[in-house]
């Protein structure tokens, strides 16, 4: 297999419009420039990785169905716009809420790296050369976790974040972008670079 690298995104919020609990397809939007974005990495070969916690499942709100529909409408939305991802990992567990199997003490809910490390053995992808972005210091932290670097960007609680949160972050972001496609733009910026 070759291994390539890639970009692990965060959904709500990073991808998408951060509404609260996705329990409904139609509750899904794409962020303006997010297919843009995801279009700007298939042309340079960068595996598109989205990463996300729904610990909705676990508290009861929406169930496994439902999910899969969100997440189909999310690459339906995504293809409309010329945009294909290469993989879609999702944590469905909270330590504490609801029950077995969904409430879980497991290695996959960010932060912690399990998601992106069973990606990459399943993609073939290359820890190291990769990015993580997302709106939250907790995206961050399952990137640098797993060994790729982290961009945050300012939708969804990342101005909140950046703004309030800061002296609460483990490890500062490598890059702090405007949104998704700043955040693309400054990977491959950096790759051309290297
Ligand atoms: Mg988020
Ligand atoms: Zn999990």
């Amino acid at each position: 297999m070759v291994v390539r690298p890639a970009v692990f995104i965060d959904r709500d919020g990073t991808l998408t419009e951060e509404v609260g609990y996705v329990n409904h397809p139609r509750r899904l939007r794409l962020l303006p420039r997010s297919a843009e974005a995801i279009r700007r990495l298939n042309a340079a070969g960068i595996a598109a990785v989205v990463a996300t916690n729904q610990a909705g499942l676990a508290r009861g709100y929406f169930s496994e169905e439902v999910m899969h529909a969100v997440n189909d409408e999310l690459v339906c939305q995504l293809k409309a716009g010329g945009a294909h991802i290469d993989g879609l990992y999702v944590c469905t567990h909270h330590p504490t809420a609801g029950d077995p199997p969904y409430r879980a003490d497991c290695d996959c809910r960010k932060p912690r790296p399990g998601l992106l490390t069973r990606a990459a053995r399943e993609l073939g992808l290359d820890l190291a050369a990769s990015t993580t972005i997302g709106d939250k210091a907790s995206d961050l932290d399952a990137g640098r976790a797993a060994g790729t670097r982290g961009v945050l960007v300012l939708t969804g609680y990342g101005l909140g974040e950046w703004e309030y949160r800061r002296p609460s972050f483990r490890v500062p972001p490598d890059h702090v972008a405007e949104d998704l496609l700043a955040a693309v733009d400054w990977i491959l910026r950096q790759r051309a670079a290297a």
